[in-house]
């Protein structure tokens, strides 16, 4: 039988994954990773989010490491962290669905001004704002078409947006037209009324949304974050949004996290804040995805979503 070992989320919240994994995959053996009985074994799985660096040296001698985010690069990026051992990110028909609702939501927010009602109630005021732009006359564009991206481009295609999206190698996807590689950066963003930036964290993304690449966007655009608040440079972003490059931000995702009180993102009139919310599936959910990856490797396969440590995603 094989052995998964819980460190993700501390001792407290072991019963709730116990609970999730003896519903979804009653065979596994799910142990806590704080329990002072608990020995690790070089055939052991372990589910992590951000363990303490000591417990690297263990972590090195598991089987694999599984994580409960999309994103790894806070593993990736910690020194120390046995970057040798298979690291799967956590993927799943609900992280996907959960993604796209939110942009779809953060979408039409941008669309409507929504912001601006929420301003409006904050002081009892009532302003009518009405604008007459639609999803189908809008273009957005999604930057990074991974796991989530692809599941976020299809959703905002089927729901009428008119979509494109930016990756590194090119692919095809069906109702969304694909740009592929630096050199195609420039075609892409001018396609883009609404920017979404689904992009890992990676030395080549870090920083990338800076003052030249939203001047490449067509005026007025809006801009949804939900990758990481390090790919972009904030004070080029604020300043775009003063100057009207930008209509609008919502961000999921900023640096620091989370956003110290003194951060004039909070009070932007033309920003909405979510705190890093926009897609974390149920335990039960994250459980089912976890437990099909492990029996996936227990077979010899290799899980769709196994980290490539070089290319840093
Ligand atoms: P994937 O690894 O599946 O997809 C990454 C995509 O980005 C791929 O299409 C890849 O291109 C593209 N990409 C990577 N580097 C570049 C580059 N230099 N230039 C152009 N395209 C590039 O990731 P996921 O879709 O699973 O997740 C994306 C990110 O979303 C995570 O890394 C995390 O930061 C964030 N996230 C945020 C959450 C939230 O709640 N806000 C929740 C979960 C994740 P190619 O396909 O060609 O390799």
């Amino acid at each position: 039988m094989a052995r998964l070992i819980i460190s993700a989320d501390g001792p407290e919240k072991f019963d709730i994954w116990k609970k999730a994994f003896a519903e979804v995959a009653p065979d596994l053996s799910v142990l806590s990773w704080y329990a002072s009985e608990t020995r690790l074994q070089p055939s052991d799985y372990v589910l992590v989010w951000s363990p303490e660096a000591d417990h690297y040296p263990a972590l090195a001698t598991a089987k694999a490491i599984l994580c409960t985010g999309a994103g790894v690069d806070h593993l990736l990026n910690a020194p120390g962290f046995p970057r040798h051992i298979p690291l799967v990110r956590m993927g799943g028909e609900q992280t996907g669905q959960l993604m796209a609702d939110y942009v779809t939501w953060a979408a039409i927010a941008l669309l409507r001004q929504a912001r601006t009602w929420a301003l409006q109630q904050a002081e009892q005021r009532w302003a009518c704002n009405t604008i007459a732009r639609t999803t189908d006359a809008t273009r957005i564009g999604v930057m990074g078409l991974g796991h989530l991206g692809g599941y976020v481009a299809t959703h905002l295609a089927r729901v009428g947006f008119r979509v494109s999206g930016w990756k590194r190698s090119p692919a095809t996807l069906t109702g969304v037209t694909v740009y592929a590689g630096q050199e195609a950066l420039s075609a892409f963003l001018e396609t883009a009324d609404i920017l979404v930036n689904l992009l890992p964290s990676t030395p080549q993304t870090d920083g990338i949304i800076s003052k030249e690449f939203l001047k490449r966007l067509p005026r007025g655009a809006g801009f949804i974050n939900v990758g990481r608040g390090r790919h972009v440079v904030q004070t080029d972003l604020i300043n775009a949004l003063n100057a009207g490059i930008l209509c609008g931000a919502v961000l999921d995702v900023v640096t620091p996290e989370p956003l110290p009180a003194t951060s004039p993102l909070w009070t932007h009139p033309s920003i909405i804040i979510t705190p890093h919310v926009a897609s974390e599936a149920s335990p039960l959910m994250q459980a089912q995805y976890v437990a099909e990856a492990v029996g996936q490797m227990e077979r010899g396969e290799k899980p769709a979503l196994l980290c490539d440590p070089q290319r840093g995603y």
